[in-house]
């Protein structure tokens, strides 16, 4: 008997030691984002791109599982954004418009992503995890609003809701504004920052955020602990700057912008290539989950290509919100996998607390689902369930919502849509007229997903804002009136 409690004693001082010691393997797995500024669904080679050239994000795609049906949240930036690291629709959280660069320091206080909304940095940071935002923010400027506040370890990159990318050319004409007295300089022109204070960077700044994220997987590596890095490229948003070296590989195109783009979505691969690399040299790569995935559709006015889908970013045509993607992860994910159900940017929070295996707290909402086990099975996790994405526009809204193979679209304060979105993926034909009845049912069910929505927390302008006069969104009614629309011209 004493023998026996003695072996239990010294069972326990080796677990006791091998977990002090940091020995004992933290299994859950590193995740990184790689998140791409305005990349439209036709705009990487997995994705079947003619023209641009990302051969080690398609390496990784075909390593892992390609998203052929991923939404984001609403159809631009900073919405979609708000959406990703809250877990929420940007409409319940006052959200839905994007943050612009205001004079005012008293507007900026209140122009923030409110801190009553938990991060998922934050629940994976107080789960163990090093946590790192690198590149565009977006998120709101002021001091309480900055990544070190909402649960990032570390920030590198810039507030705003876009950037100049040539350091020696912006820092230029920055400096000639600051000297002829400017009190209001552009956003896009101010110095990087590195956690709140001005970074002095000399690299293109795609292959500095690259440079960032290779430092932050080696410092997680360094402490030990696995990291959560979201790598924000502003690429290839605009100004659309690319540099020569990367811009020699498309001399065919003869579109300037639509060069100039390629090459800037090539300088985000060539990074992604290097970032592989430093995974691998840490033997980290195994047990990493990448997500790639862009914010919302391309800009077709500079440069992008969304085919087959119709539309542009801003719209909720799918080309304005259903965005390229993938999962790779070696230990647990198979290659060659194209998932065809859809999935939603909202997903990403509630999948990423069950991976680092932790809990948000009882009263936190979120609008996704953890969609990992229907990812490995290959089955939808949404069944029946809607997904939307809705744009205030001036006085209206444009409406998207999919469920199951179905689309329903409202755009520019035209009668709804109908879609049969698995066989029109570019919705060319309105069956709105053969199908009143589904019609019906789903723009129903996106009128109920409306109800909790919030007045939202800034406007463009003064004019936006006084549509919202009366607290409801604008046109609420007309918004989700049917009836006379089965009719319209256009159905097919
Ligand atoms: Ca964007």
């Amino acid at each position: 008997m004493i023998i026996f409690n003695e072996i239990k004693l010294l069972f326990m001082m080796v677990a006791l030691l091998l977990t002090n010691c940091g020995m004992a393997q933290d299994s859950r797995p590193n995740i990184l984002v790689v998140l791409c500024d305005d990349l439209g669904y036709n705009d990487v080679g997995f994705n079947g791109s003619k023209d641009i050239k990302t051969p080690e994000l398609d390496k990784l795609a075909h390593g892992g599982t390609i998203f052929t049906s991923a939404y984001v949240a609403h159809p631009f930036c900073g919405p979609s954004r708000s959406a990703i690291l809250t877990g929420r629709y940007p409409h319940f959280t006052g959200t839905a418009y994007n943050l612009f660069q205001n004079s005012s320091e008293e507007d900026e206080d209140n122009m923030g992503v409110p801190i009553e909304e938990t991060f998922m940095s934050k629940i994976l940071q107080e789960a163990g995890y090093y946590t790192s935002a690198v590149g565009k923010w977006h998120l709101g400027a002021a001091p309480k609003f900055h990544p070190n506040k909402r649960g990032f370890d570390n920030f590198y990159g810039f507030l705003g809701g876009g950037h100049d990318y040539f350091p020696e050319k912006y820092r230029k004409v920055y400096q000639e504004q600051v000297n002829a007295g400017n009190k209001n300089i552009r956003d896009y022109l101010l110095p990087l920052e590195h956690n709140g204070k001005p970074a002095e960077e000399s690299e293109y700044l795609t292959d500095a955020f690259s440079r960032e994220a290779i430092r932050d997987i080696k410092t997680a590596t360094e402490n030990k602990k696995p990291f959560f890095v979201y790598l924000a490229y502003n690429a290839p948003h605009v100004p659309l700057q690319a540099k020569s070296e990367d811009l020699k590989k498309f001399e065919n195109i003869k579109d300037t912008d639509r060069r100039t783009y390629a090459a800037m979505v090539y300088a985000v691969d060539r990074g992604v290539g290097q970032i592989v690399k430093t995974l691998k040299e840490t033997n980290q790569y195994e047990n990493t989950l990448i997500v790639f995935m862009s914010d919302n559709g391309g800009n077709t006015d500079h440069g992008a290509d969304n085919y087959p889908l119709k539309g542009t970013k801003g719209d909720t045509w799918e080309g304005g919100y259903r965005v390229p993607m993938f999962f790779h992860w070696p230990k647990k994910i198979k290659g060659s996998q194209f998932f065809d159900f859809p999935v939603s940017a909202l997903d990403l929070y509630p999948t990423f607390v069950q991976l680092a295996k932790t809990k948000v707290s009882n009263d936190k909402k979120l609008d996704g689902k953890d969609i990992m086990a229907g990812v490995l099975a290959g089955t939808d996790s949404y069944k029946n369930q809607m997904i939307y994405s809705l744009r205030y526009r001036e006085g209206y809204s444009d409406v998207g919502g999919r469920q199951g193979d179905w689309k329903i679209t409202r755009m520019a304060n035209e009668p709804w849509g109908l879609f049969n979105i698995k066989e029109d993926i570019g919705e060319k034909k309105n069956l709105s007229g053969k199908f009143p009845e589904r019609l019906e049912k789903m723009v129903s069910e996106t009128e109920k997903w409306t109800k909790d929505f919030v007045r939202p927390l800034w406007y463009y302008s003064v004019k936006d804002q006084e549509y919202w006069n009366d607290g409801r969104m604008p046109r609420y009614e007309e918004t989700f009136e049917i009836s006379k629309l089965v009719t319209h011209p256009n159905k097919n």
